[in-house]
This record gives structure tokens, C-alpha cells and sequence, in this order.
């Protein structure tokens, strides 16, 4: 059974919420990813996931609507990018809203980086605020981590998001558009700057990455192993988002403890 909070009548979405308190945001971006992907690449692959995250979860799927935050690719066509402030305002109204309806725990599954920073300012914000337990779940990172061992890259419209791509709509791929794999020199060094959670850098705009917008292999992405692409990731999603919740419990019933 699926609940998505926009198919369902308000009966519905009041029992849904009664009985699961779990929303799950899908949260993504509409930018450029070269001549070969959709615009909306970041925004499909996310609500792919996320629809499977909140199935697994019995939770309610609430739409977040497709935009970002990425003035990384701003300029480039295709690309239209919030403002943080427009972001997290927005989220903040949504996840406010859905306090107020009853829920207490937010899964926030993104395929954006450029996201990262306000969505975890606005969860950090909230939870500070409401009764409410927020995580946020990387996609994008989960989705690289599962797939390395099948050779499989994270790169601005390379291979995985070319498989997220399949997996959604083999219609939007026009692999044929995408020519040869491309790999400009030091781009792999720019995506390891920006990514890493130690001491990092930062990439203004993407031609500083590579030349035409994006790179990698989209090749490595094949039909049969885009059937899997949603469940798969989703399953690594699902098996972090335990050990968080265990945290959470394990200290939250030892301070209760603490408190007899
Ligand atoms: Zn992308």
C-alpha cells in the first residue's frame, strides 16, 4: 500500500498519519546534466527512492516538489535554482505543516548535494523546535557506496545517475548523445575536494569541473541493472536509517532510565 499524502483524500492522509507518524520528503534538483539526461534527473532518482523507503516504512510519501538549491549549474539551460533562503523556507513550511498533522518522524532522502547544508540546518532547526526526529539519508552517497564494487561512479551525469535514469524512464536516456565516457583531466580530484567530510573545497560552477557540465561513464548503466536500482538503493537507505533510529533509542532509554 502506498501512501502518498497528494492521491489521498484528507481521511486518508489523517489516518496515515495516525498510524505510522512517518513522513519520508523526497528531495532532489532541476539543473542540467548534459545532452544525454532529464533536467530532472536529481528530483527522479530521489522520489524513486524515497517511494521506496516510505513503502518499506509503511510511512506517508510526501512530494517536496522538484526544485533545489544549485547555483553550481545556474546559468547553464535546463537549470533552476532556490535561493537557500526559498529552500529552506519552503521546507520548513512543509515539515511545520506536517508537525501540526502528527507527524514526529521525518526521513529526508535527497539526491543533491548542493541540498545538504540548508536541509540540515532547517532539520536541525525544527527538531530543536517540535517533538519531532528528523534523518537525513545521503541517496546519492548511498547509491555510490552500494554500486562501487560493480564499478559503479558517482558523477555529475555518469553512470548511476544514468541508472537512476533507466530506472525511472528509459525514455528521458539518450545515450546515444552522451558520446564516449568522458573524464576531464583533475575531475575526479574536484568531486573527492568537495565531497570529502575532513578538510574539503568548493566548486562555484561546474565548468570548473569539467568543461561541458558533466562526466563519467553513462555506459556502465544497463536496463537490467536499472530494475533493481530503486529497491537496491533504498535497502541501503533503510539498513543505515536502523543504526540511527538504535542510537536514538538506545541513549533516549538510558537517559529515561536515568531519570527513575
Ligand atoms: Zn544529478
Amino acid at each position: 500500500m502506498r501512501y502518498d499524502l497528494a492521491d489521498m483524500t484528507s481521511p486518508e492522509a489523517a489516518e496515515a498519519v495516525a498510524r505510522s507518524r512517518t513522513a519520508v520528503l523526497p528531495i532532489g534538483s532541476i539543473e542540467q546534466h548534459g545532452p544525454h539526461l532529464p533536467n530532472g534527473t536529481d528530483t527522479f532518482a530521489a522520489e524513486l527512492v524515497a517511494r521506496e523507503v516510505a513503502d518499506w516504512l509503511d510511512a506517508v510519501y510526501v512530494p517536496f516538489g522538484p526544485y533545489g538549491v544549485t547555483p553550481i549549474h545556474a546559468g547553464h539551460p535546463g537549470t533552476v535554482t532556490l535561493r537557500r533562503e526559498t529552500f529552506e523556507a519552503l521546507l520548513t513550511d512543509i515539515c511545520t505543516e506536517l508537525v501540526g498533522m502528527g507527524v514526529e518522524t521525518f526521513v529526508l532522502v535527497n539526491w543533491h548535494e548542493g541540498n545538504i547544508a540548508s536541509m540540515n540546518a532547517v532539520a536541525t532547526d525544527l527538531q530543536d523546535r517540535y517533538d519531532a526526529t528528523f534523518v537525513a539519508a545521503q541517496a546519492c552517497y548511498v547509491a555510490q557506496r552500494v554500486y562501487r564494487d560493480q564499478g559503479g561512479e558517482l558523477t555529475h551525469g555518469g553512470g548511476i545517475e544514468t541508472l537512476a535514469m533507466l530506472a525511472h524512464d528509459p525514455a528521458l536516456v539518450k545515450a546515444d548523445r552522451a558520446g564516449e565516457a568522458t573524464r576531464p583531466l583533475g575531475a575526479e580530484e574536484m568531486d573527492a575536494m568537495r565531497r570529502s567530510s575532513e578538510v574539503y573545497g568548493f566548486i562555484t560552477d561546474v565548468s570548473e569541473l569539467a568543461d561541458d557540465g558533466w562526466y563519467g561513464n553513462p555506459a556502465w548503466a544497463t536496463q537490467e541493472r536499472a530494475e533493481s536500482f530503486a529497491s537496491v538503493v533504498a535497502d541501503g537507505v533503510i539498513e543505515l536509517l536502523g543504526t540511527v533510529m538504535t542510537a536514538r533509542d538506545i541513549r533516549r532509554r538510558q537517559r529515561e532510565g536515568q531519570d527513575r
